[in-house]
């Protein structure tokens, strides 16, 4: 794993680019330098509920309650191998009729690693995904948002756009639902200003953490969007 700043400074010449061009291509989630990143359309009407790193036994299903309690299409961006160890419960979200979306089989940071682990981080979470759900998975999300131009590459051989997000929300830190719901609201006014939709980044997982401030965060974000006439939709309509 390639961590230290002369490496990376290394990995930026290497890529023709000055070391700040490089965090910012590589790590910026809404950066198109290194191929064209699914972020969302251009109407502000429009907003996508995203979860990533489940499924997990300890907040996925209330989540999934929530959600068909509302009526509300979700997208979810697994990890292959907590999906191996939870394939009942990727079944159901996919049989709720939420999009699914491949995270990786271990989450490792992708700006770093080799174009043959890329290839294998995502061909195998497809496997299990594919495995558990028995339908094709379209979309792509990078840990952490980072990528290079590999990444791009590899993730269109195997059929899948690559998709990060415009609002972020740090709720993987322990935090009060109403933080999570402010930097929503925030988010969701500046893409109004700027005449995009909002796609919204939020976690259901890891495995076994209880995702409860991110769970009650949804409800008053449903309940807003719903106030406001917006439409929930998923990133595939913006591919
Ligand atoms: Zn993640």
């Amino acid at each position: 794993m390639v961590t230290s700043p002369e490496s990376v400074a290394a990995v930026a010449v290497g890529a023709g680019l000055a070391v700040g061009a490089w965090f910012y291509a590589a790590l910026y989630p809404t950066s198109q330098i290194f191929g064209r990143v699914v972020i969302a359309g251009g109407d502000p009407a429009e907003l996508a509920l995203t979860y990533d790193d489940g499924p997990n036994p300890s907040a996925t299903p209330q989540l999934l309650e929530l959600l068909a309690n509302h009526d509300v299409r979700a997208t979810f961006f697994l990890i292959g191998e907590s999906v191996r160890k939870q394939p009942a419960l990727a079944r159901e979200i996919a049989a709720s009729g939420h999009c699914i979306g491949n995270h990786t089989m271990t989450h490792p940071w992708l700006s770093y690693q080799s174009a043959a682990r890329i290839r294998s981080e995502i061909a195998s979470a497809n496997a299990a995904i594919e495995d558990a759900i028995g339908g094709e998975v379209k979309l792509f999300r990078p840990p952490h948002g980072a990528r290079r131009p590999v990444v791009f590459r590899i993730a269109e051989e195997l059929g899948l756009a690559t998709v990060n997000w415009n609002i972020i929300t740090h709720d993987w830190r322990v935090q009060p639902a109403s933080s999570i719901v402010d930097k929503v609201r925030n988010g969701i006014r500046r893409n109004r200003a700027y005449h995009r939709g909002s796609n919204i980044l939020l976690h259901d997982g890891a495995m076994d953490q209880p995702r409860t401030p991110t769970v009650q965060a949804t409800a008053t974000i449903i309940a807003d969007a719903k106030a406001a006439g917006m439409r929930f939709v998923t990133p595939e309509a913006w591919v």
